[in-house]
């Protein structure tokens, strides 16, 4: 057998059938098989005898079987399988349901072992459950490590018939090929850093000894994680200083007088972040940066300095957005800002007639248009530019290669992303490692304190007469809610769903309130005298772009939406965000619904409704109220919810330890270190040549955002 032998010739693991199973769970080789890692392990360490089993703890036992036999039970509907096991301090009960063919392995006279916890019912305790684990027959003990029971046990990822214990015992027979596996990470490194040689780290990560062995194991494999996306990014950054990109020189006189145009005078941090742009953008070697602020520190005035400066020196810009409202935003205010400089914007988007996109395109190759803004998707797909210099995206963390590549026919433009999602310093160092970060972490002065109040069913009567007075002095409301109807599903955060079952049981059966359903009932019972309009990612384009116009110019009073407006939308007449089942959201997500208020002169809101009484939801919800950085937040998040959880979903084809060392700063900074250092010495890293290998494998299978 080899390592890159189908899986399928593994025994036991033949047949179609598991074929299928295999490769949903992404496994085709055995190598594949060697390394799908448990993401936790049952700790049935603890072995003890039947005399000092003690209630509600993880425990293994050994005995014979003395007796066992199936019950049919609540009209023959469930099958109790009872055994009796005894060892030389006592007897005990075992039950398993719905499981008749045990009686074919569980037989009397065996030797197993049992793992689970004790159950006391009716005065009588038993072992629910337990998993269990042949040892021997009749006194031939035999000598040989466990796979179920008595030990820290493996817990994978699984699939519909392809559980754990199948997986347990498939990697066993497959471990000793961990000698075969080639070490790749240079000697140098693994002694600087104490890490496991490779073949060790595999076998105690599936079948590790204790704690402690398991924790080396998972350093070892996530710092190799760590690794090769450090020495990814190295070289991207590497290999971004020998492309060619057009210099984009620094027009200070335009800049000067742009600055003067303003309304208002910029941040020292939005000063130190255009300079950084526009210092880059002049060099002859494509930037790659990222703009991270806060909702509401102001990153369009920094964007359109860039835009401007481009447009000054005869380039062209392409501004994308991730939707059509954004993109109208941006292209309101891009227009407004550079009203007074003769640049010739224009908004493409889905919604532009045939016609006029044509014109624009035409414009737009002819280069008599400066700045194009519209969707991410729009622009890429068909726009050819005359002379592009610099890409603006914004709220998009990561602009992905081929995106990137359908903007590169014109030669490599300078890339500027935006994000008003703060991310962690560990992360952005773990994930964004090649690009370089502008930070606004500065708000303009005169920004109010936006209220933040967590609000209990009784006070929701309270609350809307509030919104009521709100409106009647001429304001406006947004209400969240987390779902469009009850037929959909939205994904929790998982702090939540994974301790609470019966939450997560509400969640599913439809309490959680709806667009469609708040819709109606704000607009018929609570507010029938008022304009309530509804917006969610369902409503057709120009459906949607109606209801905007309408809260835009105040006709609609209450928006009732669903997450669409956490990104960017800009009502200044707002002042209350009202939050349905606030805590079914992440902190950072919630802190951008907030920054949808307060963005004028009004007093602003937000009402954060919730009728849980999970504790670590108000947990969460009160670290919001009681905080109004997003980087703190963000770091909250982070703390609380660790970073899988932290983009809501896994987005990188990561194994669960690995996103978890995400939040771990030495090791990532030590990986980017031993990377660094190798990276000078040999670029090419020729003197490693399975190192080389393993990184070109580990590009195709990762996917970054
Ligand atoms: P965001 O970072 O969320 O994209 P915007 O660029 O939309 O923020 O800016 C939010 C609002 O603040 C806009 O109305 C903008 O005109 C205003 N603004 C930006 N910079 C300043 C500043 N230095 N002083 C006062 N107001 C500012
Ligand atoms: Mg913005």
């Amino acid at each position: 057998m080899n390592l890159d032998d189908p899986v399928e010739k593994l025994p036991g693991a033949g047949g179609a059938l598991y074929a299928k199973k295999f490769h949903q769970l992404g496994i085709k080789t055995i190598r594949n098989l060697l390394w799908h890692f448990p993401h936790r392990y049952e700790d049935f360490s603890d072995v003890v005898f039947i005399r000092d089993v003690e209630l509600n703890k993880n425990l293994t036992i050994r005995g014979t079987i003395q007796k066992i036999s199936n019950i049919r039970a609540y009209r023959k509907k469930i099958n109790i399988t009872e055994c009796f096991v005894e060892d030389e301090t006592g007897s005990i009960k075992a039950v398993w349901f719905n499981q008749p063919f045990l009686l074919n392995t569980l037989k009397p006279g065996r030797i197993v072992n049992l793992s689970g916890k004790l159950s006391l019912r009716e005065k009588e305790y038993y072992l629910s459950n337990p998993a269990y684990e042949i040892i021997g027959r009749e006194g031939k003990e035999g000598k040989f490590e466990t796979n179920h029971t008595g030990r820290l046990v493996p817990m994978y990822p699984e699939t519909r018939g392809l559980t754990s214990r199948r997986l347990r015992y498939l990697i066993r027979k497959i471990l000793f090929l961990a000698e075969k596996i080639s070490e790749y990470l240079p000697e140098k490194i693994r002694n600087n850093q104490r890490l496991l040689p490779l073949a060790d780290a595999i076998r105690h990560i599936h079948f590790p000894r204790s704690r402690e062995t398991a924790e080396k194991a998972k350093k070892r494999l996530a710092f190799d994680e760590l690794f090769l996306m450090q020495l990814l990014f190295l070289r991207a950054k590497m290999k971004r200083k020998q492309e060619r990109a057009n210099a984009i020189p620094l027009a200070l006189e335009v800049m000067q007088e742009f600055v003067k145009s303003l309304p208002f005078s910029l941040t020292q941090a939005q000063k130190r972040a255009a300079w950084q742009i526009i210092q880059d953008i002049a060099k002859p070697r494509p930037m790659n940066r990222l703009l991270e602020g806060d909702v509401g520190s102001g990153k369009t005035v920094v964007a359109a300095m860039a835009c401007l400066s481009a447009a000054a020196n005869g380039f062209q810009t392409a501004f994308l957005a991730p939707t059509e409202i954004l993109a109208q935003q941006h292209y309101e205010k891009i227009s407004r800002l550079l009203k007074p400089f003769n640049a010739n914007v224009a908004l493409l988007t889905g919604s532009v007639s045939t016609s006029r996109a044509k014109k624009i395109l035409a414009q737009v190759n002819a280069g008599t248009i400066q700045i194009l803004i519209g969707t991410h998707s729009l622009l890429q797909e068909r726009v050819t530019f005359n002379k592009l210099a610099l890409a603006v995206i914004d709220e998009q963390h990561r602009f992905g290669v081929e995106q990137r590549a359908s903007l590169l026919k014109e030669g490599t433009p300078h890339f500027l992303s935006m994000t008003a999602t703060p991310i962690p310093r560990t992360l952005a160092l773990a994930l964004y490692g090649d690009l370089d970060i502008s930070v606004l972490d500065e708000m303009p002065k005169g920004r109010q304190k936006i209220v933040t109040k967590i609000v209990s069913p009784a006070k929701r009567e309270a609350a809307y007469q509030f919104i009521r007075k709100q409106i009647k002095s001429g304001r406006q409301t947004f209400v969240i809610c987390p779902r469009i109807e009850s037929n959909t599903l939205i994904s929790l955060p998982r702090d939540l769903a994974k301790p609470n079952k019966t939450f997560q049981q509400r969640l599913l059966t439809a309490e959680v309130k709806t667009v469609k359903e708040e819709y109606k009932k704000l607009s018929e019972q609570i507010f029938p005298d008022l304009k309530v309009g509804m917006l969610h990612g369902k409503l057709k384009p120009k459906e949607k772009e109606r209801v905007m116009k309408q809260f835009n110019a105040g006709i609609v009073d209450i928006l009732v939406s669903t997450s669409v407006v956490e990104v960017g939308v800009d009502v200044p007449n707002a002042s209350v965000m009202m939050i349905e089942g606030a805590e079914l959201f992440g902190l950072a997500q919630l802190h951008q619904f907030r920054g949808r208020v307060g963005r004028a002169d009004h007093q602003s809101y937000c009402l954060l409704f919730t009728d849980s009484s999970d504790k670590a939801a108000h947990k969460r919800l009160q670290a919001l109220s009681a905080c109004e950085d997003g980087f703190a937040l963000a770091e909250k998040d982070l703390a609380l919810r660790g970073p899988g959880d932290f983009y809501g979903s896994r987005q990188w084809g990561l194994p669960d330890f690995v996103m978890a060392s995400l939040a771990d700063l030495p090791l990532i900074q030590a990986a980017r270190t031993e990377a660094a250092d190798l990276l000078r010495e040999d670029p090419r890293l020729n003197s490693c040549p399975l190192l080389k290998e393993k990184l070109s494998a580990f590009k195709e299978k990762i996917h970054f955002e």
